[in-house]
């Protein structure tokens, strides 16, 4: 086996496949997902051979914001579309999750190095804003046509082990995009300005994904008897402030949040990888990496919850204007605007910490989680069609979700 193959690049799908020697069976079910995608992810991707599929499901009971809404999310993990069903479901009477959001603010970075004096530097470049903002401007006449375009410039100098530095930060508004080729292009453009005007060397010019001006906030009341009573609200809020004085558990906690964000973000074709990069980045803002999410008991004994974090999605731009089950995804959630997108998000995100937080502080993680996997444990002791359901059943019922146990229960049904 060699990954050197001259050319790959040049060939069509079907060369690829032929390329990789595969077996039979996996080099079918590569050409089969390559033949509705084939075209879309060749331009999508370099060396393309096939798509991933992952499943599509579709949450329901959400509301946010006073309206409800059908979610896409496309994951590979059992039970995370049905806890946020399921989280949804209790707290629909109390009128779900309400958001607040900032203006789409995304910052790039441009690193100036080899400086005689960066602080002399730093005000030189925050005197020229305007300068800055017409070159930034110039360059994206289609954003500020619609509203958008260069909104603030800072500075900071940062010590280093390498010497001074100074950084400075463009401030976009980017609208319905997410923003990042946007504000890449102002960023590069930008550079040999700077190292004009400061006298300084430039290296660095990409945004940062600690997109910590464009926030969203959702916030969700629960009733206690919707959750099941006072004792339950008391054991999330232990559960919660664990997550919060706790990096280990903070971790999975942030996890369990990012497993619904992500699954939308996914599902409308946006930059997942971004998108968990800011979250967690954010989560450690005060030097100690925490929870995302903070739980509080609130009037009447109900149990309320926020989760803020950074959410550049976007419904133009990147894989979400060409990807047609991105396109299909927005229309079931019927969203036009990134903004509405991102309250989604983080409702979404929201929903599935509660369900997450409230099964482990009552009956634990596997009973849900279990059942459901149950099934990817038959299917991949190879049951096929109805034989799959009835292994998942005979795993559950023994409380044994065991891949041997899947074959030998497999091979007896059909012996
Ligand atoms: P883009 O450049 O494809 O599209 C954005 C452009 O669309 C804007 O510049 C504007 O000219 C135009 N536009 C039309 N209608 C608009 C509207 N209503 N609102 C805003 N803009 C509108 O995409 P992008 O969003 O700038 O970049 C996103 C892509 O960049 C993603 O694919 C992402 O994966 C990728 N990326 C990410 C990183 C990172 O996160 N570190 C780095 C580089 C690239």
């Amino acid at each position: 086996m060699t990954s050197r193959i001259s050319g790959f690049h040049k060939l069509d799908q079907k060369e690829r496949l032929r390329t990789l020697s595969l077996s039979e069976r996996a080099a079918q079910q590569l050409s089969a997902t390559g033949v509705s995608f084939g075209e879309l992810a060749e331009h999508m991707v370099e060396n393309a051979i096939g798509t991933m599929p992952i499943p599509l499901g579709v949450a329901t009971n959400v509301r946010v914001d006073g309206e409800d809404v059908l979610v896409p999310m496309a994951t590979e993990e059992s039970s995370v579309v049905a806890a946020v069903c399921n989280s949804a479901r209790q707290c629909y009477e109390a009128d779900g999750v309400t958001t607040e959001a900032t203006d789409p603010l995304m910052i790039a970075q441009i690193q100036i190095l080899d400086l005689q004096d960066p602080f002399v530097a730093k005000s030189g470049v925050l005197a020229k804003k305007r300068e800055i903002k017409a070159l930034c401007d110039e360059l994206d006449p289609i954003l500020v046509k619609l509203g958008g375009g260069l909104e603030d410039v800072e500075a900071r100098v940062i010590d280093s082990d390498r010497g001074a530095m100074l950084v400075v930060h463009i401030v976009v508004n980017v609208l319905d995009a997410m923003g990042a080729n946007a504000v890449n292009t102002m960023a590069e453009a930008l550079a040999p300005k700077l190292a004009a005007w400061t006298g300084g060397r430039t290296l660095l010019r990409i945004l940062s994904n600690l997109a910590d001006k464009r926030l969203v906030k959702a916030t969700v009341c629960f009733d206690p008897q919707a959750i099941g009573g006072d004792e339950v609200r008391e054991r999330i809020l232990d559960a919660a402030e664990f997550a919060w004085v706790d990096p280990y558990r903070a971790a999975t906690h942030n996890k369990g949040i990012m497993n619904g964000i992500s699954a939308v973000a996914l599902a409308t074709g946006n930059d997942t990888r971004a998108l968990e990069s800011g979250a967690h980045a954010f989560a450690a803002r005060d030097g100690q990496y925490r929870a995302l999410s903070r739980w509080h008991a609130g009037e009447s004994g109900s149990l309320v919850g926020t989760l803020e974090l950074p959410m550049a999605v976007g419904i133009v731009g990147g894989a979400t204007k060409a990807h047609p089950i991105a396109q299909a995804n927005l229309e079931i959630m019927k969203i036009e605007t990134a903004d509405r997108l991102a309250r989604v998000i983080a409702a979404v995100g929201l929903l599935q910490n509660f369900g997450a937080l409230k099964a482990l502080a009552t009956v634990g993680i596997q009973k849900g989680h279990m059942a459901l996997h149950a099934r990817n444990v038959a299917i991949a002791a190879g049951a096929e069609g109805n034989e799959i359901d009835l292994v998942a059943d005979y795993l559950v019922s023994e409380g044994k979700v065991r891949q041997d146990i899947a074959e030998t229960k497999l091979n007896e049904l059909r012996a």
